[in-house]
């Protein structure tokens, strides 16, 4: 079967792939219909936490399947309430919401946000969010997603959205206004750009939010469960935000996401929002397993000192290929810079060398394994890396 020209003919041509098509996967390796092997830097973005297949995700699946896939929210379900347990004692929010993915979960908050503005707020109903953020690709998520790219396929976009330059607390002072409900932020800027705000920025948020009673929207998708060096990257800023939003690697591979909030926040009433499969029995009890092994075995210290290790590696290459310009992230949600538009020739070269790693920008890599990591996986793809390099280069 040639799946290229298939794809070519029957899919909606929406998908910008590399041209190899994967069949399994173990651990940290993946491989190709022809047997090739690739180390997994991409980790079906920042999905795939506990690596590919995993016996402890695999079992969990197993033994649910055998039991029970689906409910629906017409009746109470144990891994839903397992799951949703485990989540409000291991952070500092108290209710949650299943959704299926990452921009259902957004969306749901953004609902959640108009329902606060008009019991709480006399009818605000507007979000800020920041340019170059990322939040999904349903037309509430795009119109709160600052990147044109985005938006002007599909305009007109939702109203009530308003987006301001990230990092940066006047933007969201001077764009408040009496019909903000809501701000709405990534911890780190995943697809914009791996984007690490300063320091202070994110109290510095949460506290103009209090004073002006606007509920914090900490967009975790991506550098939730573990990903950033926490259990939560909103735990590294010493702040509790009024939502928190997860999907990407909560469930380790299978279809989630959720809406964590603070008691203040649950403002839904019965039957304001809902979702046939999101808290479905399957992935629930996958989350559960995931959730509970990354607890387990604090894989969020894990990814931390990986992390380290990885951007250190890259800052050594950096000396070496002035043509880095810049090596940042945090946990393991790692970006390296080029001077020039050369990422995807990199990419490339990678791919071709054994070693998948995710094409963010023009010029820029995303590096995002799986949580498992080790430091001979880190040291391997610092490797490849460097010899892609001196092939791209030289
Ligand atoms: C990936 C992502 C989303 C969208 O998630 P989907 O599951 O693709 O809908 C939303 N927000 C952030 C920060 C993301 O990284």
């Amino acid at each position: 079967m040639n799946w290229i020209d298939i794809e070519k003919t029957s899919f909606m041509p929406v998908f910008e792939r590399v041209p190899v098509t994967l069949i399994k996967g173990r651990g940290m390796y993946m491989r190709d219909e022809k047997g090739k092997r690739y180390l997994d830097f991409v980790a079906g973005i920042a999905v795939v936490s506990l690596g590919h297949c995993h016996p402890v995700l695999i079992k969990a699946i197993n033994r649910q399947s055998r039991l029970l896939m689906h409910t629906s929210n017409l009746f109470y379900s144990t891994p839903q309430l397992k799951l949703a347990n485990l989540l409000t004692q291991n952070s500092e929010l108290q209710r949650v919401f299943f959704a299926n993915s990452g921009a259902e979960a957004v969306e749901g908050a953004v609902k959640l946000a108009r329902r606060w503005g008009h019991l709480k707020r006399n009818g605000a109903y507007e979000v800020i969010s920041a340019h170059n953020s990322f939040h999904g690709r349903t037309l509430a998520t795009i119109a709160a997603t600052g990147q044109a790219k985005f938006q002007q396929p599909y305009m007109p976009l939702p109203d009530g959205f308003t987006n301001v330059a990230y990092d940066n607390i006047e933007e969201i002072k001077n764009a408040t206004s009496e019909k903000t409900c809501a701000v709405l932020l990534e911890a780190v800027q995943g697809e914009g750009g791996v984007n690490v705000p300063q320091p202070n920025y994110l109290k510095e948020v949460k506290e103009w939010c209090e004073q002006n009673n606007l509920l914090l929207l900490m967009d975790e998708v991506q550098t939730g469960v573990g990903r950033c060096g926490s259990l939560f990257a909103y735990q590294q800023s010493g702040i509790v935000p009024d939502v928190v939003m997860l999907a990407k690697g909560l469930a380790g591979g299978v279809p989630i996401g959720a809406i964590l909030t603070s008691e203040k926040a649950s403002v839904f009433a019965k039957g304001e929002h809902g979702s046939t499969f999101g808290g479905n029995p399957l992935a629930c009890a996958a989350g559960y397993a995931v959730l509970q092994y990354i607890i387990k075995h604090d894989l969020a210290s894990h990814a931390q000192e990986m992390g380290t290790r990885l951007v250190d590696g890259l800052i050594k290459l950096q000396q070496e290929f002035p043509l880095i310009s810049d090596v940042r992230g945090k946990g393991l949600l790692v970006g390296l810079q080029f001077e020039k538009d050369c990422a995807k020739e990199v990419m490339l070269a990678c791919l071709d060398m054994g070693l998948l790693v995710n094409n963010l920008k023009p010029n820029m890599l995303r590096l995002i394994p799986p949580l498992i990591v080790q430091e001979a996986d880190i040291n391997k793809a610092l490797g490849i890396l460097r010899r892609a390099l001196i092939k791209v280069f030289a």
